[in-house]
């Protein structure tokens, strides 16, 4: 198959015949929890754009939730897959390892901040990688609690679940949750205006009153929030955090699954703020689409764990760690570090002229293809979800895929593959536009 033809093209009404068909034998055979963003059925994607089954074109600003941040189906990365596919699609690492888990370790412990000594675990999903973080820091500290952030996302898994600030739709219902995890506030510049260092101080008083430094394990906070609604914490912020679990025998985790592999313009948003994770994890853009995650981090707090403690029947799958491979040669051979931050200087253009004509956007910030609008009542600074969702839904109708997070729900996210084409790009931020006249 080859890359589909990169235009926006609306051949039905959004959704058409074929995709009304498949959702209503959706809605006979799949739960009713697993929702959609969009009302249509794929079948092919590539570069900027996603092809339904109608034969509709839609430009996509949201790469699957950030994850084919190399673009969809991504030449290098195909390749690799099939030939693995052919040679074995299984043996469990735990039983008959193979080199490619090995070679994925060696890329991400050079690649990850810091060049100390490191080693790496593979695992699945996100919410999996972050849950071998807090047991590997539990093991390494002798501590049971875990200090996370308002406004944090960490996935779906019970310990996860505990660890994510949002009730709706992520833990209503879904409880009793992991004990031993406690929220302290984040620096969030266009909410509560202060620097990083008193938002720092903020957090710690927190989380020395309620908890106490000689019980915590671990702090885990992404360095700009995802679904909490890219919330870029004021520059000193994460600084001063790590600075503080250092001297206080705190083990620092970055949860860079959403931010991480070249999305926020660095390969890791860590490394624009400076600072060295002690344990960084990793997951969606690592494999180009294919279900990998990571934890990487200092050899003595990975080694920490008795043998056979770390693992799964299914973690660093071959098949994923030769798309992982792929995705990281892609990363570097086309200069995607670059490509992100020439996306960001178009986008942020774009939205902040939108912004001076328009007061109900708030605020546009993000970095790299991770940008986002918040969108607020003009006299009160209130969120506003209700125009964020007829924003996204004219976008939707008008044929492009774009994401909607916050606490609020009040926050337009573009996460566009790096594979993206600045003409699309260009339209796809026109039909924005035109969805903020019209709404
Ligand atoms: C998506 C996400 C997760 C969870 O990843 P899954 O693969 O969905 O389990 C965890 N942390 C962050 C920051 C994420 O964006």
């Amino acid at each position: 198959m080859s890359e589909p033809v990169q235009q926006r093209l609306l051949t039905t009404p959004i959704p058409g015949p074929r995709s009304t068909a498949l959702m209503e034998r959706k809605n006979g055979a799949v739960a009713s929890g697993v929702g959609t963003t969009m009302p249509v059925f794929a079948v092919a994607a590539g570069g900027g754009v996603v092809v339904d089954v109608d034969g509709n074109h839609l430009i996509d600003l949201g790469s699957g939730i950030a994850v084919t941040t190399v673009g969809n189906a991504a030449p290098r990365v195909v390749a690799a897959v099939q030939e693995q596919v052919a040679a074995f699609t299984h043996t469990c690492f735990m039983i008959t390892p193979y080199e490619g888990y090995v070679a994925v370790a060696e890329r991400l412990n050079a690649l990850t901040p810091g060049d100390h000594d490191k080693r790496t675990a593979l695992f699945n999903s996100g919410a999996e990688a972050v849950e071998n973080a807090v047991k590997i820091a539990r093991v390494h500290t002798g501590r049971d609690a875990v200090a996370v952030f308002d406004h944090a996302y960490h996935g779906r898994t019970n310990l996860t679940m505990a660890m994510t600030a949002k009730n709706m739709p992520y833990k209503h219902g879904f409880g009793p949750f992991a004990g031993e995890v406690y929220r302290a506030p984040l620096s969030y510049p266009f909410r509560d205006g202060l620097d990083g260092a008193v938002a720092a101080a903020r957090a710690i008083d927190v989380i020395e009153k309620q908890v106490g430094a000689e019980n915590l394990a671990c702090v885990v906070i992404e360095p700009i929030q995802g679904e909490g609604g890219f919330i870029e914490p004021a520059p000193g912020f994460l600084p001063a955090l790590v600075d503080w679990c250092r001297a206080n025998g705190v083990v620092f985790v970055a949860d860079e699954v959403q931010t991480g592999f070249a999305r926020t313009g660095d390969l890791f948003a860590s490394d624009r703020e400076g600072i060295v994770p002690d344990l960084i994890v990793t997951a969606k853009g690592i494999a180009g689409g294919l279900p990998l995650s990571a934890v990487t981090g200092r050899a003595e707090i990975m080694d920490a764990t008795h043998t056979g403690g770390l693992g799964g029947t299914y973690g660093g799958n071959p098949v994923a760690c030769a798309a992982a491979l792929a995705a990281i040669e892609t990363i570097e051979a086309d200069g995607l570090l670059a490509r992100a931050r020439e996306i960001e200087a178009i986008t942020l253009t774009r939205l902040r002229d939108l912004q001076a004509s328009d007061p109900r956007i708030g605020d546009v910030r993000g970095r790299g293809a991770m940008i986002a609008v918040e969108l607020v009542d003009p006299e009160t600074a209130d969120p506003d979800p209700e125009l964020t969702k007829a924003v996204a839904a004219h976008a939707h109708r008008q044929g492009v895929i774009v994401l909607t997070c916050g606490t609020y729900g009040n926050v337009l996210r573009l996460l566009p593959p790096l594979s993206i084409g600045d003409e699309l790009l260009h339209e796809a931020l026109d039909v924005l536009a035109e969805a903020f006249r019209s709404a």
